[in-house]
């Protein structure tokens, strides 16, 4: 990457789709999943706050910032889940990083597919650390946009070969399927969850639903079981009984934010949870013996975006799939920015 301080890079979605073809799918989700390890592992080092929602009837858009006192990000997502329906994409994305020396952008980058990657390879790191080591089996319930990376990112990262997907649309799950015909993994379409959760080691559940939603139920969740929830995701939307909560130990991101979004919500706010980074660095214990029921109650935090775009600027580095955007207005005499338009405006009139 080599250009002026007044020009930002810009990854487009062609140009996202061309850099993961390039370096395959599955190498994106493995360097993604050690990029967010890495950032988990200084997690005290990140400046954190719960992420800033606008709610709507139909949806919510947040801003996700975070900074590492050297680099500053922030993602701009949305949740509508009732947009599949009208042939939209239920979460789009995009998210910038910037230096906090100068304050200048220094990428900017669409983040719907890089959040689907980002996702995934949270599930898998969570996933690595807490389901028991000779997990082979994964449920999905909800095959929409992120199903398809997170069955690949489990597979990459930890070894899961067969996959059973449940989909209250029977050609969500096809469509599941179809696309990871060339993974290598066992794969079945199931027609309710329970049929899903059979011989599961792992489920992960990823639907979009506005409601207090109830995809897994107690009886489904048998001893030893490791849950992925990531569906749930704001106040008033969640995907598990509570009774589960209630017998899991329960693994999160950031507690004061996921409280607010997760399947947690449910419950008491002393309710005692585990954080993810604390596993990672050994501050505390992981899953305590194969017959727990682990939950990562994942809602999604600014700290796996920030990897996310970090990772991206190292890329960059070696590929040349990204654009130059003129958005920083640098006038050669800082003061002078009045003066810049003046001199365009001659400019023009002398083009004419
Ligand atoms: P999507 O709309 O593309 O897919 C959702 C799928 O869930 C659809 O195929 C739908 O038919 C299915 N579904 C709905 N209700 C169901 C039910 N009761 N049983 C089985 N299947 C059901 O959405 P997506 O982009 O794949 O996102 C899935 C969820 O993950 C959303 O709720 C989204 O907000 C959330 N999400 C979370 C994170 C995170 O970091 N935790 C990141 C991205 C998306």
């Amino acid at each position: 990457m080599d250009h002026g301080i007044n020009t930002v890079p810009f990854v487009s979605v062609e140009n996202m789709m061309r850099l993961v073809i390039e370096l395959g799918m599955e190498t994106a989700l493995y360097e993604l999943t050690e990029y967010i390890d890495e950032d988990f592992r200084r997690w005290p080092s990140f400046d954190k706050t719960p992420r800033v929602a606008s709610h709507s009837t139909d949806g919510v858009i947040e801003l996700m910032p975070t900074s590492d006192g050297i680099d500053y990000g922030f993602k701009y997502v949305n949740g509508h889940p009732k947009n599949m329906k009208d042939g939209l994409q239920t979460v789009t994305a995009f998210g910038l990083l910037a230096d906090v020396n100068t304050g200048y952008p220094v990428l900017l980058t669409e983040m719907t597919i890089l959040t689907a990657l980002r996702t995934a390879a949270t599930s898998a790191l969570a996933t690595k650390f807490l389901a028991r080591k000779d997990s082979r089996t994964l449920a999905l319930i909800g095959a929409g946009a992120q199903s398809e990376f997170q069955a690949l990112a489990l597979k990459t990262v930890c070894g899961i070969d067969r996959l059973r997907v449940f989909d209250i649309d029977p050609a969500a799950s096809r469509k599941c399927i179809a696309n990871l015909s060339q993974s290598g993994m066992e794969m079945k379409i199931c027609s309710s969850g329970h049929e899903a959760l059979e011989g599961a080691d792992v489920v992960t559940t990823c639907t979009a639903d506005k409601q207090y939603a109830t995809i897994l139920t107690d009886n489904m969740v048998g001893n030893g079981l490791h849950i992925n929830a990531i569906g749930g995701d704001c106040p008033g939307k969640t995907e598990l009984h509570k009774d589960i909560l209630l017998r899991s130990e329960i693994f999160v991101e950031y507690p004061e934010q996921t409280r607010i979004e997760g399947e947690i919500q449910q419950l008491d706010a002393e309710h005692p949870v585990k954080e993810l980074w604390e596993v990672i660095t050994g501050r505390t214990t992981g899953r305590e013996n194969d017959r727990q029921i682990t939950l990562f109650d994942g809602v999604g935090f600014a700290v796996e975006d920030f990897s996310a775009l970090r990772w991206l600027r190292d890329k960059l580095k070696t590929s040349s799939r990204y654009d130059l955007l003129d958005i920083i207005a640098d006038p050669d005499d800082p003061r002078d920015l009045f003066g810049m338009i003046q001199r365009e405006k001659l400019r023009m009139k002398n083009l004419d």
